[in-house]
């Protein structure tokens, strides 16, 4: 079998990747015009390219690389990990040393009574868990009726059939005939596109009572649970009015309804806290997460429910789980993240400077001719391209390839910045300086300028 280095020429790297590599989200066609930018190496908050271009990651990988890249701990502590023990399953009464103390761990870090992990290898898997989780909750409760479970449309909880159904990508569904039964999806909470005339606040308000129509609509007794994300992140980084999250909040309490948080992109510092939920002032009844947990260096995920949900689930069998639940080198090299994260005040950096410095800069993009808002939490931001202010107009839907361009024109300038729709986002790691903040800024209003 050939043997890929990196001293390949990128063109047949190109031609062989086109030739026998299916991408996720990717046009086949595109892809085979164009051929992938090859990415070798990377380090702190660059990635190298084939070509030999030094490239400022602004989406920290998929929105998970919170760490920066090139974290030799990291690597350490899998090498330990897999010469020890590289893999025992959690099934049938077994358990290792990571899977507990990473346990131990999030129930540590996370809020309020969230003391229990199920784990997983992805975001996706974990919100498979979820459906399942909720549901037997009730039916132990003795309300098997309860099944139906409402989410947002725009919003994304993974790509497998259950967490597709969950996400609200209308594109996605039609792929494959989503979603699955007992699945219901309410708007989304953005303002800058949606709000017309209302106040922010008011429109908060009016968004959060969708949800409590739909509970209506579907009669309390049959509604299991609701899950969002605390900040809406591959839909656009869509940052929610400040009365959204409270009118919702007391909405799931009056009607008892699971609140599940995913905290995929939100969780592990991305908004300033350890969890998103913390950062919108939420009291989640379990809360998905992945990505940042292990900084992406290997793929783990879980739910971390709460006592309430462990307790009653923990009353019989629950008949779920994955050859790779809590996969002892994935989760010890999670354990070691978080230490880092931790120990090195990574968290706290976010919330209280770089975070604030780079909301001040990324603002600073709603002054170009082309943006309508610039907002940002923590470090995930997004702007919205306009082709009027003033109307909060959207670029016509054949107009759509703005923000592609955008994003074209970024990483023509070494700056990977992704785009939804008219929306250009970032998520940079959190490990990010002022300096690569500038530089940031700096390539993205000379993009932004090219696009125009
Ligand atoms: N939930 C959210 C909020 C996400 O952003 C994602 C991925 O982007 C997922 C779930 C799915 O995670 P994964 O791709 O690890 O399956």
């Amino acid at each position: 079998m050939a043997q890929l280095t990196n001293t390949r020429p990128t063109a047949e790297l190109q031609a062989l990747d086109a030739a026998h590599h299916m991408h996720p989200f990717t046009h086949g066609a595109e892809l085979g015009q164009k051929g992938a930018r090859i990415i070798t190496s990377a380090d702190g908050c660059w990635l190298t390219d084939s070509e030999g271009n030094r490239i400022l990651d602004g989406m920290a990988g998929l929105w998970c690389v919170n760490i920066g890249y090139g974290r030799q701990e990291l690597v350490d502590s899998a090498t330990r990990q897999m010469s020890e023990l590289p893999f025992y399953n959690t099934f049938f009464q077994t358990s290792h040393l990571p899977a507990i103390q990473l346990a131990e761990r999030l129930a540590q870090l996370a809020p309020g009574d969230l003391d229990h992990v199920f784990f997983a290898s992805s975001g996706s898997e974990a919100n498979d868990t979820n459906i399942r989780l909720v549901r037997t909750y009730w039916e132990m409760k003795g309300e098997p009726q309860r099944r139906a479970i409402i989410s947002r449309w725009n919003a994304y909880h993974g790509s497998s059939v259950g967490s597709g159904s969950l996400g609200g990508m209308k594109g996605m569904h039609a792929q494959g005939g989503l979603p699955i039964p007992d699945i219901h999806h309410i708007d989304q909470p953005n303002w800058w596109s949606e709000g017309g005339e209302m106040s922010e606040h008011d429109f908060g308000i009016a968004r959060a009572r969708q949800l409590e129509e739909k509970i209506l609509e579907l009669g309390p007794e049959n509604v299991a649970a609701f899950i969002a994300e605390p900040v809406q992140g591959a839909g656009g980084v869509i940052v929610p009015p400040e009365s959204y999250w409270p009118e919702v909040s007391r909405i799931v309490k009056e009607y008892g309804i699971l609140l599940i948080a995913d905290e995929v992109i939100c969780g592990f510092g991305r908004t300033g806290n350890w969890f998103g939920s913390q950062t919108v002032g939420i009291e989640p009844d379990i809360m998905t997460v992945a990505k940042g947990l292990s900084s992406g260096y290997l793929p783990i995920g879980g739910s971390i429910v709460s006592s309430d949900v462990a307790s009653v689930i923990g009353g019989g069998e629950f008949n779920h789980g994955y050859t790779y639940s809590g996969h002892p080198v994935a989760a010890a090299v999670a354990l070691e993240n978080l230490r880092l994260l931790d120990e090195e005040g990574i968290v706290t950096r976010v919330r209280e400077e770089t975070g604030p410095y780079l909301k001040e800069k990324f603002e600073s993009l709603a002054e170009h001719p082309m943006v309508g808002e610039a907002k940002i939490v923590g470090m995930m931001g997004s702007i919205a391209l306009t082709p009027d202010k003033a109307r909060r107009a959207a670029f016509k839907a054949d107009a759509g390839t703005v923000g592609y361009l955008c994003r074209e024109r970024c990483f023509a300038n070494n700056l990977v910045m992704r785009h939804v729709g008219d929306r250009m986002i970032i998520s940079p790691p959190l490990v990010i300086s002022k300096e690569e903040i500038d530089a940031l800024i700096a390539r993205a209003w000379k993009s932004l300028d090219e696009a125009m």
